[in-house]
C-alpha cells in the first residue's frame, strides 16, 4: 500500500514547481524518497516480487562456491572484501556465508561490506546476519581497500534511466508531468541530444547513467587493487533495452504512474553497454551468460540432490525451487550474469 496518495501529492507539487521531471528523477524519488520511497519503507519488498536468493538458498551457496573458486584463483589472500550492492534482506549473503565454510580459511579471510541505501533495509540485514561481522556503507568507494569479491543480484534495475523518444525526426526525453486533472502522465520534452555514444537503432534510447559511475568507481578500485564484480540481473544480451520501465506491486505488474512509492520500479540491464564501458576503460569481462548455465556449471544439480537427501519431505519443493532458478523458460534464460575484472585477473571461473 501507498502512503495514501502523499508522495504522488508531493511529486505533483514539484512538478507544478519546477516543471515535468526526467523518468530517472521521478524514479530515484520513488524507490528512495526517505519517508515514502519504496525500498525506504518496505522490509517486505519480496510480497511485490520474488528475487533468485529468495527462491532458493541454492542460489546463494553457490555464488559461495563462485566466491571461494575466485579467491583460491586470486592466491589465497589472507583478507578478501566481500561486497555485496543492494542485498535487499540479507538472504544471498547468509547462504553463501555458510557455504564459504568449504574453503578452509577463507571464513577468516573474509571482511564483509553491504552497499545499501535503505535504512530499513539495513536493520533487515543486521537481522538476517546476526553472529556476523558486517558493516553498512552508501557507497562501494567507503568499502575498505584490498582484493575484492564484489556481488551484485537484481541491483542494476532498480538503478534510475532516462529515456529518449525519436518523433518527427527529433529526439526528445520521456519525462513525467501533470494533465489537466492534476494526475501524473508521461510526455515529451523539446528537442533535446541524447548523450553521446549511446546506440540507437531504433526511435527509442533507454540510458542509466549509473552505469558510467558504477564502471569509474570499479575502473578507480581495480587499478590499485584486484577484483572481480558479478553483477546478475534481466536484461537482454545483446542490443540495448528500449522503453523498459515497469512497476511491480504483489507479484501483479501495474502502471508506473500509478502509485508512486507503492509499486517497484526496474528497467531491464544495458548489458551490452556495461560490458562496453568496462572494456573501454581496460577491465576484463566475462559474460553476459545465462543464469541458468552459470549455476549449473557451479553444481545446482548437485546441491539440489544433497539437500533433497538430506530432507527427503522437502525434496519435491527444493527441486521445484531450482528449476525455477534454471530453467529456461523460467529465471534460467532471462536473467544473465557478468562478471568485470581487474585485468590482471583474467577470465573468470564459471563463464
Ligand atoms: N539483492 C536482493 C535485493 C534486490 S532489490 C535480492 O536479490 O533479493 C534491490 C536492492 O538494492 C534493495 O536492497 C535496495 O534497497 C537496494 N538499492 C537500490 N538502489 C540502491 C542504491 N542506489 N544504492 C544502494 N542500494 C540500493
Amino acid at each position: 500500500m501507498s502512503d495514501d496518495g502523499e508522495l504522488k501529492t508531493r511529486i505533483a507539487e514539484l512538478i507544478s514547481r519546477d516543471g515535468p521531471m526526467p523518468v530517472s528523477l521521478y524514479m530515484m524519488i520513488c524507490l528512495h524518497d526517505p519517508r515514502a520511497g519504496y525500498y525506504a519503507t518496505r522490509a517486505a519488498f519480496n510480497r511485490d516480487f520474488t528475487t533468485a536468493p529468495e527462491t532458493s538458498q541454492v542460489f546463494g551457496e553457490l555464488l559461495g562456491v563462485w566466491t571461494g573458486i575466485q579467491w583460491t584463483h586470486m592466491g589465497l589472500p589472507k583478507k578478501l572484501n566481500l561486497i555485496e550492492m543492494g542485498p535487499g534482506r540479507g538472504t544471498m549473503m547468509k547462504d553463501m556465508l555458510r557455504m564459504v565454510r568449504m574453503f578452509p580459511r577463507l571464513s577468516e579471510a573474509l571482511d564483509v561490506t553491504l552497499v545499501e541505501a535503505s535504512p530499513l533495509l539495513r536493520e533487515e540485514q543486521k537481522r538476517t546476519l546476526e553472529g556476523h561481522q558486517i558493516r553498512h556503507v552508501e557507497s562501494i568507494d567507503d568499502a575498505p581497500p584490498g582484493p575484492a569479491i564484489i556481488l551484485g543480484n537484481e541491483f542494476l534495475d532498480c538503478l534510475p534511466i532516462n529515456q529518449f523518444v525519436r518523433a518527427s525526426g527529433a529526439w526528445r526525453e520521456r519525462q513525467v508531468g501533470l494533465n489537466a486533472k492534476r494526475e501524473l502522465v508521461f510526455g515529451l520534452s523539446p528537442r533535446v541530444e541524447p548523450p553521446p555514444g549511446l546506440s540507437s537503432t531504433g526511435d527509442e534510447i533507454e540510458h542509466a547513467p549509473a552505469l558510467e559511475l558504477l564502471i569509474d568507481k570499479l575502473t578507480r578500485r581495480f587499478s590499485t587493487d584486484p577484483g572481480r564484480a558479478l553483477f546478475i540481473d534481466y536484461g537482454p544480451a545483446m542490443g540495448s533495452p528500449t522503453d523498459t520501465l515497469r512497476a511491480y506491486s504483489r507479484g501483479r505488474q501495474v502502471h508506473p504512474l500509478s502509485d508512486p512509492g507503492g509499486s517497484d520500479l526496474t528497467a531491464d540491464v544495458d548489458f551490452a553497454r556495461l560490458a562496453g564501458l568496462a572494456r573501454a576503460a581496460k577491465l576484463h569481462v566475462d559474460g553476459p551468460l545465462a543464469q541458468g548455465s552459470l549455476l549449473t556449471k557451479l553444481g545446482a544439480g548437485i546441491r539440489e540432490k544433497v539437500l533433497g537427501d538430506a530432507n527427503p519431505a522437502r525434496a519435491h519443493d527444493v527441486s521445484a525451487a531450482v528449476a525455477t532458478l534454471v530453467s529456461p523458460d523460467q529465471m534460467g534464460e532471462r536473467f544473465k550474469a557478468i562478471a568485470i575484472s581487474a585485468p590482471s585477473l583474467g577470465p573468470a571461473q564459471g563463464f
